[in-house]
């Protein structure tokens, strides 16, 4: 059972001295339990402040532990009537070969006959289309005609969010880095408009969104924060909601410095609100009901980046960072 063990807490970008592949025995199940062989992990930006041992939503990876990740995979010795052998799983787990899970948890069982494949479980039907769902639905609660504008616009969370926008008539401008992302904006997620951000100073940014939205934008779904959010805080619609997602530009910065402008919200009466997708956890039945159904009609398209290989963990978490997955970033670790 190979682990991917957190070593020491990184100092911005994670290095590979921060980590180490173990080999340790696959457990045995006790009463209740259930072994689980992980096929797919996912690679989540959040994941970066779980190795910080730093007030948050969720205690810190302790060191000597593998790294807390989202995963599916399938039962492979169980004494849990509910979890027979062969049991299709998903659940909040560890980059490792092989998990013990146990009866109670938040391990469920998921059904994947009805999908393309079982990493949609991390995907549309995870936690990221729920989080584009909520933050959409529940937090920006739109409008048809209204402008939104959303960072990280080519990433798992933002292309869904787009997505989910034109679902409710919105205008959509999307924000991404590189002009191969901007291109997939329109063509691919259906942004009316793409803003490639990559070397541009927060002047020129806010520039661009000016021209896309003269009349300021209603709705900002943020991902990102830094100079995009900066920039974005000047131009907003009187009234403006933002749904603040994520900061990822932020994650690896020993300095936090954040948004500045916040008297913005001030001049617009405009409200920014954070949430977190485990909030919505009694709801979740529901937003997959609504990501499922809008596959079915073909309204959403979603892409995944798998990489295989758990001695890849790292250079596959760091691509988040770099820009460099198309689409949600999981790591794969075995073959179903
Ligand atoms: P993505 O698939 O969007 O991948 C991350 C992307 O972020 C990269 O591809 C890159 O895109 C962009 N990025 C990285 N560094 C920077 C930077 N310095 N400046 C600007 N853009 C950058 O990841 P996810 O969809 O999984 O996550 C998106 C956001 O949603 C994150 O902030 C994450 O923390 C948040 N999130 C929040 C949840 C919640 O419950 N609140 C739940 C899930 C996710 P590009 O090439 O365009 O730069």
């Amino acid at each position: 059972n190979r682990r991917f063990i957190l070593e020491r807490r990184p100092n911005g970008v994670p290095a590979a001295a921060d980590f180490r592949l173990s080999e340790e025995s696959v457990p045995e199940p006790g009463e209740g339990e259930f072994v689980i062989r992980n096929i797919y992990a996912s690679l989540d930006p959040a994941m970066r402040g779980w190795l910080d041992d730093a007030p948050s939503y969720m205690p810190p990876v302790p060191l000597g532990e593998a790294v807390r990740a989202s995963t599916v995979g399938k039962v492979v010795a169980s004494k849990s009537a509910d979890f027979p052998v062969g049991t299709w799983v998903s659940g909040l787990g560890a980059i490792e070969e092989y998990s013990l899970s146990r009866e109670g948890g938040f391990t469920r069982a998921i059904d994947v006959s009805s999908v393309p494949s079982p990493s949609n479980y991390l995907s549309v039907l995870g936690a990221v289309g729920l989080t584009a769902y909520f933050g959409v639905v529940d937090v920006l609660a739109p409008k048809a005609g209204q402008t939104m504008l959303v960072s990280g616009a080519a990433g798992a969370v933002g292309s869904l969010v787009g997505q989910i926008g034109k679902i409710h008539g919105c205008r959509t401008i999307g924000i991404a880095g590189g002009p191969d992302k901007v291109r997939r904006l329109t063509e691919d997620y259906g942004y009316d408009v793409g803003i490639d951000y990559r070397g541009k100073d927060r002047a020129a940014i806010e520039a661009e969104i000016r021209t896309a939205a003269p009349g300021g934008v209603d709705l900002v779904f943020e991902n990102v924060g830094g100079d995009i959010l900066d920039a974005t805080l000047d131009c907003l619609a009187d009234r403006a909601v933002i749904a603040l997602c994520g900061l990822i530009s932020e994650y690896n910065s020993v300095e936090k410095v954040g948004a500045r402008n916040i008297w913005q919200l001030i001049v617009h009466r405009a409200m920014i609100r954070g949430f977190l997708v485990s909030d919505y956890l009694p709801r979740f039945a529901e937003g997959v009901t609504a990501l499922a159904g809008w596959m079915g009609e073909g309204k959403l398209r979603f892409d995944e980046h798998i990489d295989r290989g758990i001695e890849n963990a790292l250079p596959a978490f760091l691509r988040l960072f770099e820009g460099t997955n198309e689409g949600k970033m999981i790591l794969q670790l075995g073959e179903p």
